[in-house]
């Protein structure tokens, strides 16, 4: 499933340079973005940068300041939120707290004049979808936070709208519900064949869900990409930075042909790396290395092309992996990680231990400055 590859798959929604003020405080700024029919797609960032308002204007609770909004090819503007085939899900979940869950799930329905009989089938059905059928009759504060959330899913969907609008749907939720809770969440979209969009600013889960994730900052899309590709491959720092943890080398580019570069930092200290890309000789860089692709051990690698000494200042043990800080001569802290299962058990690292850090010339990017 990969429609944004394909020239010729049509997008389902597109926002095309949409702007939206508030005053004069621009919430959202030129933003285009296309999303297709059946993605699971992801806006993330931090408070603040928009998200939810680009959800509400696809909802209609909010019109464009310039700009359009397109579903299926048909422009939104003017078309009140209740004829949109979008519907909405907050994180407060809004459930009615007099209702029962199967009239909050049934709600909906009735509004909108279906025949009772259609109500009560398609109400089994949602109990069913979101596996709280022994729940039917229980009001809401007779619920866990997790069922809650899942009523307030049942109810979304159940007017079988064709994209559903998910704003932090997982935020009131604790930890481990809220990851059980996001595999469930994925399962119902391809149950479903929904087109979702949800808003986070957990890039955790962003990651575990999306197809695509768009990565926002001040009303603008920083970048738009699949998980894999925004962790491996970010195109700024500031997305580098967003999404999981970055040491960054800043250097300037010393020398660089088609195959390899060399990175000259701050205190002479030279890296070697595969390329520099776009960057010239001369150029300020910044090289980009995610914590899992450095090597800390006791002694000189012998094998490897980047090895800087320092001193490990920082031990933290998480269980699946450990996590080092190790402060390279030049004063640089550098975080490595390495899983517990790959730790090479016979060289115990501990608190001032001399150590080396080493990565392939092949184990991050090169970012412009
Ligand atoms: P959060 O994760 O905190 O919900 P967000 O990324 O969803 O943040 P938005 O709710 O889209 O952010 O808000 C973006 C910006 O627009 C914020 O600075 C907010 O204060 C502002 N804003 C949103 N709605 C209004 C409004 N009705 N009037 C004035 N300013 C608003």
């Amino acid at each position: 499933f990969a429609p944004w590859n394909d020239p010729n798959a049509k997008p389902y929604i597109r926002f095309e340079n949409v702007t939206k003020r508030f005053g004069d405080f621009t919430a959202v700024n030129d933003l285009s973005l296309s999303i297709f029919e059946r993605e699971f797609f992801a806006l993330l960032g931090a408070s603040g940068c928009g998200k939810s308002t680009l959800l509400r204007m696809l909802a209609g609770f909010e019109e464009p300041t310039s700009g359009r909004i397109l579903l299926d090819g048909q422009d939104l503007r003017g078309i009140p939120p209740y004829r949109r085939p979008v519907n909405m899900m907050f994180q407060s979940y809004a459930l009615f707290p007099h209702m029962s869950v199967e009239k909050n799930i049934a709600f909906g329905l009735k509004q909108e004049g279906m025949p009772k009989a259609d109500i009560e089938k398609r109400v089994a059905e949602m109990l069913k979808l979101v596996k709280l059928e022994p729940f039917a009759k229980r009001k809401p504060h007779q619920l866990s936070g997790g069922q809650r959330q899942r009523v307030a899913l049942a109810r979304s969907v159940a007017k079988r709208p064709k994209v559903l609008l998910l704003d932090e749907p997982l935020g009131a939720l604790d930890k481990k519900l809220r990851e059980e809770t996001q595999f469930e969440l994925m399962d119902l979209q391809q149950n479903l064949g929904l087109t979702f969009l949800v808003v986070t600013h957990d890039q955790e889960e962003a990651m575990t869900m999306a197809d695509r994730i768009a990565i926002l900052d001040k009303g603008e899309v920083m970048q738009v990409a699949t998980p894999t590709e925004v962790y491996e491959a970010p195109t700024s720092r500031f997305v580098a930075n967003f999404v999981g943890n970055v040491n960054m080398f800043e250097g300037k580019v010393a020398a660089s042909d088609a195959t390899t570069a060399r990175i000259t930092g701050a205190s002479g200290a030279q890296i070697v790396i595969d390329n520099a890309g776009e960057a010239a000789a001369g150029a300020d860089v910044a090289f980009a290395i995610r914590p899992e692709k450095i090597k800390v051990s006791s002694k000189r690698p012998a094998e490897a092309v980047n090895a800087l000494e320092g001193e490990v200042y920082d031990i933290a043990y998480l269980g699946d992996m450990t996590v080092y800080h190790v402060k390279l001569d030049d004063g640089q802290v550098v975080r490595a990680s390495m899983l517990n299962a790959a730790r090479i058990m016979d060289d115990p690292l501990t608190w001032n231990d001399r150590a080396w850090i080493s990565f392939r010339p092949d184990a991050g990017i090169v970012l412009a400055r």
